[in-house]
């Protein structure tokens, strides 16, 4: 089976189709009816989350924060 889903991004207003597989499906049904896809807008990221059937259930605007660097303590 193979379908798609409409994405709709609250933040930049982008409206996108995603394919859904077989294997994202299967994904679903096995890890408590829900899968994930992280899309980058650029400045965000869109995570979306899909059950078995195709449809959209909950989306999560994540911002692109500057990535820290470890801290090496020398004793
Ligand atoms: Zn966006």
């Amino acid at each position: 089976m193979r379908d798609c889903a409409y994405i709709y991004c609250r933040k930049c207003k982008r409206k996108e189709w995603i394919l859904i597989t077989q294997d994202d499906i299967n994904y679903a049904k096995s890890n408590g009816g829900l899968f994930k896809r992280i899309m980058d807008h650029g400045d965000h990221f869109l995570a979306v989350y899909i059950d078995g059937n195709g449809h959209l259930r909950r989306s999560l605007i994540l911002t692109k924060e500057p990535v820290i660097q470890p801290v090496v303590c020398l004793t």
